[in-house]
């Protein structure tokens, strides 16, 4: 008999969800969880994670580990009302570690919550029509949606195609409301979970909606992507994408990063049963025997993309009809304002890395809340870990602006081009599987290469540059022109050469280098590039031009 992963067992076994997860949040004489319903909490939007700065002093004092859990807030398509951005500020000084973490995913992120405050601050998020659910775990997880600045009808469309696929690819199971919201328990009978079965999917499952030209979302890094098309600035469908992924493991060439496929056109009414029977085909044939090769985009390699065309028309008992043109280009934010066709302005600050905290010279965290408590239209999270105010009238303007200027953040084209165009995940302290800082690593690393892209008259080039902590990916790290991986504390894998436009993966270029080993290693590049870059040539376009990578074609010629 074939045998499973140990999490397909956990998920059977589990009734829906549920585990013993409630008697351990009963359980006072520990902070944790059990190891089995740590799995099972990240469907429900939370990891277990410690403190890995003071694991050593918590050793030495015979100390069970800092526990405390990590809370992902979904939002779908990355729009929330001004109302609920100041509630999340709320909740993470109230019961979170006072910081509020806006993710690649376009979800809001609590870290530092304890056991014994996780059920009530899972109510609060509730209170504002805000979930956790599936916001982590082997289910379809938040639905990204492009934060495009305008007020047309085609943006609001996407986004409401967001959150459908959102809100149908949900698991149904009444776990979430009975450990966390005091819902009644099922009463006898089976609970059903009609999409997913009782074993869910066999690993995690990303989606989004990006809507050309912008491709913010990184639409081919996702399982299932879906890109808007508008005739008359209605939208009438999609171009359907299948197979993208990033989680790799270092020194395994079995694992790889794929972009996705465009498989073909669907109109806007078939869209809920396109994604069902995408993800269903996932559920089917996805690997459940090795977590590491249990992503769809190995599904779809090692089956063909025509099996899975023709599976999937044979489900849907009709084909999609051929993709219709579309242009994408840029993956990174726009920044400042923008004037939009309904008269009403945008603002994008920088944030770095999606980090929003007070410190004492710095308090950025109550700049935000400030702006979101006088602003009246909505704010869009971007899948770059940064923030659009959209829908600011003429009246509004020139108080958001006095605050934006008060709190030093109404300029930030001032900034490179590179940290403009800058991604890093959260990895140490709390992120369990961190191999090497990347927060906490990348701003002053962009510092020393932003001296050298002054040097070289290149300051304002825009060039995508990105930081994970391990190559689980947060981060997208593989779309990066300049792209780093931890690999030791303090050492990185160096990645050159993919598009600026999210079309191309990037290439091994050096391993496990220091701080200073990658500033020796890309100095003589930057000034190579200022002096024969050709007109409007890309970074990651010239590195491969120049001969420093080769082109990655498919995830499967990454390691070539
Ligand atoms: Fe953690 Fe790795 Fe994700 Fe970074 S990429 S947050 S280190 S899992």
């Amino acid at each position: 008999m074939t045998k499973l992963a140990v999490n397909e067992y956990l998920k059977t076994d589990s009734n829906f969800l549920r585990g013993t997860i409630l008697e351990g949040l009963n359980d006072q004489l520990t902070g944790s969880i059990s190891e089995a319903d740590q799995q099972l909490t990240k469907f429900h939007g939370m990891y277990q994670q410690d403190d890995r700065d003071l694991r050593a002093e918590r050793r030495q004092k015979k100390l069970e580990k800092s526990f405390s859990f990590m809370i992902r807030v979904r939002v779908p398509g990355g729009v929330c009302t001004p109302k609920q951005w100041i509630e999340m500020d709320r909740i993470a000084d109230q019961y979170a570690n006072g910081q509020l973490k806006l993710t690649t995913r376009q979800a809001f992120q609590f870290h530092g919550v304890f056991k014994y405050i996780l059920k009530k601050t899972i109510q609060e998020i509730n209170a504002q029509l805000l979930d956790t659910l599936a916001a982590c775990g082997d289910v379809n997880r938040n639905v990204m949606c492009t934060a495009d600045p305008s007020e047309s009808d085609f943006h609001r469309q996407a986004v409401e195609a967001a959150c459908q696929i959102s809100e149908h690819l949900s698991p149904r199971t009444r776990a979430y409301h009975e450990i966390w919201l005091d819902g009644e328990k099922v009463a006898g009978g089976e609970e059903e979970e009609p999409i997913y079965g009782k074993t869910y999917l066999p690993r995690k499952f990303k989606a989004a909606v990006v809507i050309p030209p912008s491709n913010d979302v990184d639409v081919f890094s996702q399982d299932i992507g879906f890109i808007a098309i508008a005739e008359k600035d209605q939208l009438v469908g999609f171009n359907l994408t299948v197979g993208g992924g990033f989680g790799t493991t270092h020194g395994n060439k079995a694992t790889y990063p794929r972009l996705a496929d465009v498989v073909g056109f669907l109109k806007t009414e078939q869209l809920l049963e396109v994604s069902e029977e995408v993800l269903k085909i996932q559920r089917d044939f996805g690997d459940r025997t090795n977590r590491k090769h249990a992503r769809f985009k190995y599904t779809i390699d090692d089956r063909g993309l025509d099996w899975f065309k023709q599976e999937l028309n044979q489900r849907l008992g009709y084909s999609l009809e051929h993709p219709r043109p579309y242009r994408l280009t840029h993956n990174g934010d726009r920044y400042g304002w923008h004037r939009v066709s309904n008269g009403t302005w945008s603002f994008t600050p920088y944030v770095q890395h999606g980090r929003l905290k007070d410190t004492e010279g710095n308090k950025q965290k109550t700049a935000f809340r400030k702006l979101a408590e006088i602003h009246t239209g909505d704010i869009r999270l971007t899948g770059n870990q940064g923030v659009c105010f959209a829908g600011i009238t003429d009246q509004a303007k020139p108080e958001f602006e006095r605050l934006l200027k008060e709190f030093n953040l109404d300029q930030p084209g001032k900034l490179s081009g590179l940290r403009r165009n800058s991604m890093a995940c959260v990895a140490l302290p709390t992120c369990g599987l961190a191999m090497a800082e990347s927060e906490r690593f990348l701003p002053d690393l962009i510092s020393d290469l932003e001296k050298e892209m002054n040097n070289a008259g290149i300051w304002d080039d825009e060039i995508v540059i990105r930081m994970t902590g391990c190559p689980n990916g947060c981060a997208r790290p593989f779309l990066g022109e300049i792209g780093f991986i931890g690999k030791t504390p303090g050492r990185y894998n160096v990645y050159l050469g993919a598009g600026f436009e999210g079309q191309r993966l990037n290439k091994l270029y050096k391993e496990s280098l220091s701080h200073t080993e990658i500033i020796d290693a890309l100095s003589p590049i930057i000034h190579h590039y200022a002096k024969e870059k050709d007109t409007g040539e890309r970074f990651g376009d010239f590195v491969i031009r120049t001969g420093y990578v080769k082109a990655t074609t498919a995830g499967k010629n990454f390691h070539d």
